[in-house]
């Protein structure tokens, strides 16, 4: 499927009298990927749908027992507050029966015809919205929970409302009325763990050219139809603010989003609505746009995250646009904040509120524990801190060498205590800044810390990022070699985002390439990143590297990155980031859910047995653990 964002392989209830059609679809939507569950009334559809979870329901406009838009009614009310979404199939597309369906609880329309390619990309649209809906909905309620704030949000959305800060031509906020209500919504969010507020800046694309050249009433419809589309995307969703910032410039701001991917999914919802091509008077163009995401868990300035989010669509734009780009930084309210913080990470060390969460890289051969990478976390009052807000922070300083040193000690002291209850860690993974290479500090602390612990020096990888090594090739070399003589590993992380040289590649005395998270992201949907990770595994065979791929999060990432020879494999499918204390439990509930003889490389080690009965639940393809062995 072309979509981008489509999900693997899911399944959908038809509901359909006739066995004509009932075959035809079931056969054209098996090509597309889509698997369809039958039934032939309403009453079998609502039976069904308990037992059947289908990811989206396909109704006929005309089933026998009345008709199926008030099948479609009946099934909306059955389905309570799931967001599954319905689609009407009809014969024809007159205006009365889309109306119609609407009014029904139906998500879409579509005209019955042989297009499976057009209703396998809509369905998965729909689905990938819905599912992006419920992750939000379900945070949004523990965000309510916990704070039974949802009121004064509310209260903030209609004084915004009340004071007609609207934009006259498409109905949404100005920019004035939007600035209110995000900075609103931004107070009272209170974002924890991996959650946090996300505002999207989205620019459409050679606009100008457009009204240039077609007229600024074609402009006005144009934007009138993007507003509608996105409008129509995230409709009902909680905590939202949208607003029509100048001409050709929208904005959507996120109260809370389960996790900073979640924002870029829905960047690629959003990007995929706009590139449809639109119907100007008998004119049919495509409109594309280009996003900037900025995300924060710290309760902040709105103007601060229009900044950030502005850089980060410059980059969308300067990539050749109709993409999405994330800002990459700290975000803080004001330079104050930014000045507590970076006293506070000073202290940090001292005061020990660093940790190290570990994420295991498994051999997706034989599923062994292929090793560990250490990610830092920073426990600052009552909040964990992740690495994007404060790495970035410590890297303008000197703060990150002692950061690095500390982590290096750190990850092989656990791996000592782990080996020694009996897990066999094979090597342990951290991240070291690139500046931190010239610093003859870090050999010190490096062999220091192998002495203490006695281990090989083989057992410690240190990533550092592609783009970091090549911006000073010929500096990197020398400190590489040197540390490579102490006999530690070396990978180049975040590997294809940086443009190699490959003459260069070949003196770089590193073992690891590590295959960066975005060509993962879109294995299967897009031939282009397949063929990247195509490339980038034949070169490291040919030149006798490992490769590593990251952010593997579903089953049919894993099966592909299989196929082309990727040695192994790290991600969400596998295990979270956990702190050290949770990774024995991990250990065993993951040897119990693989089939077959599984160990540590190194052979079993006692204390981790496997548990023979561990619960394999019948989850979702995308859902972690579960997907890789229903
Ligand atoms: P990285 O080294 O590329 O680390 C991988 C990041 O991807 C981690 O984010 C990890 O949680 C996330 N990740 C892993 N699997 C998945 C997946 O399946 N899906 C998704 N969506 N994400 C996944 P984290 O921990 O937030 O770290 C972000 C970056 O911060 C790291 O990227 C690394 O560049 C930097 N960093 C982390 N710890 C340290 C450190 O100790 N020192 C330095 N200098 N940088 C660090
Ligand atoms: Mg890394
Ligand atoms: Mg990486």
């Amino acid at each position: 499927m072309d979509s981008p964002f489509a999900p693997h392989r899911f399944r959908i209830l038809l509901v359909e009298d006739d066995p004509a059609w009932q075959h035809l679809i079931v056969e054209g939507l098996a090509e597309q990927g889509i698997d369809v569950q039958t039934v032939g009334s309403a009453a079998r559809a609502i039976e069904s749908l308990d037992a059947a979870f289908p990811a989206a329901v396909l109704v006929d406009a005309f089933l026998p027992e009345g008709n199926g838009f008030d099948a479609c009614a009946r099934l909306r009310g059955h389905m309570g507050d799931r967001a599954i979404p319905i689609v009407v199939l009809a014969g024809q597309d007159n205006e009365a029966s889309i109306e119609r369906a609407f009014e029904s609880g139906a998500s879409d329309f579509f005209v019955k015809s042989l297009q499976w390619k057009l209703l396998a990309q809509r369905l998965s649209q729909l689905v990938a919205t819905a599912r992006l809906r419920s992750e939000i909905v379900s945070s949004r309620r523990r965000l309510d929970r916990a704070k039974g704030l949802a009121a004064r949000a509310s209260q903030t959305a209609r004084e915004a409302r009340d004071l007609a800060w609207r934009d006259a031509l498409t109905g949404w906020l100005s920019r004035t009325g939007f600035l209110k209500l995000a900075q609103g919504l931004l107070d009272d969010s209170q974002v924890s763990g991996e959650q946090r507020a996300a505002l999207l800046l989205i620019d459409l694309d050679r606009f100008k050219r457009l009204n240039d050249s077609l007229g600024t009433d074609a402009g006005d419809e144009t934007l009138c139809e993007v507003a509608n589309r996105l409008q129509r995307a995230f409709r009902n969703l909680p905590g939202l603010a949208m607003g029509r910032l100048a001409s050709d410039e929208f904005a959507i701001l996120f109260q809370s989003l389960p996790t900073g991917r979640a924002a870029e999914r829905a960047a690629q919802i959003a990007l995929t609505a706009l590139r449809r091509p639109i119907d100007c008077g008998g004119l049919e163009f495509v409109q594309s746009a280009s996003i900037g995401i900025a995300l924060t868990r710290i309760p902040c300035g709105i103007e601060s995250m229009m900044v950030k989010a502005g850089q980060a669509l410059s980059g969308a734009k300067l990539a050749g646009g109709n993409t999405a780009r994330t800002f990459v930084g700290t975000l803080g309210s004001s330079d104050r904040d930014r000045f507590d913080l970076e006293n506070a990470l000073h202290q940090a060390l001292d005061r020990d509120e660093l940790r190290l969460h570990y994420q295991p890289i498994i051999d997706p051969a034989t599923h062994r524990l292929a090793g560990l990478e250490a990610l830092m976390r920073w426990q600052h009052d009552d909040r964990l801190l992740y690495p994007d807000e404060f790495i970035p922070l410590a890297e303008e300083t000197s703060l990150i060498f002692r950061m690095g040193e500390w982590a290096v000690g750190e990850a092989l002291r656990q791996t000592s205590r782990w080996r020694e209850a009996g897990l066999m860690v094979p090597t342990v993974s951290v991240n070291i800044h690139v500046r931190h290479l010239e610093q003859p500090e870090l050999a010190e602390a490096v062999s220091k810390a192998l002495e203490s612990t006695g281990l090989d020096s083989s057992t410690l990888e240190l990533e550092l990022t592609e783009t970091g090594v090549m911006r000073d090739i010929k500096r990197s070399l020398g400190s590489l070699h040197g540390l490579k003589q102490l006999g530690v590993r070396l990978a180049l992380d975040d590997f294809g985002t940086g443009y190699s040289s490959l003459a260069y590649l070949t003196q770089l005395p590193i073992d690891t390439l590590k295959i960066d998270r975005s060509f993962i992201d879109q294995l299967g949907e897009n031939g282009q990143s397949r063929a990247v990770v195509r490339s980038i595994t034949a070169l490291a065979q040919a030149l006798g590297l490992s490769t590593v791929a990251e952010g593997v999060e579903t089953r049919s990432q894993l099966d592909s990155l299989r196929a082309l020879g990727c040695n192994e494999v790290q991600g969400y499918l596998f295990a979270r980031p956990m702190p050290a204390d949770d990774l024995p439990q991990w250990w065993s509930g993951f040897q119990g859910m693989v089939p077959g003889p599984v160990s540590a490389r190194g052979g079993k080690p006692p204390g981790f047995v496997a548990r023979g009965n561990f619960p394999i639940l019948p989850m979702a393809d995308s859902s972690p653990l579960g997907a890789i062995y229903v």
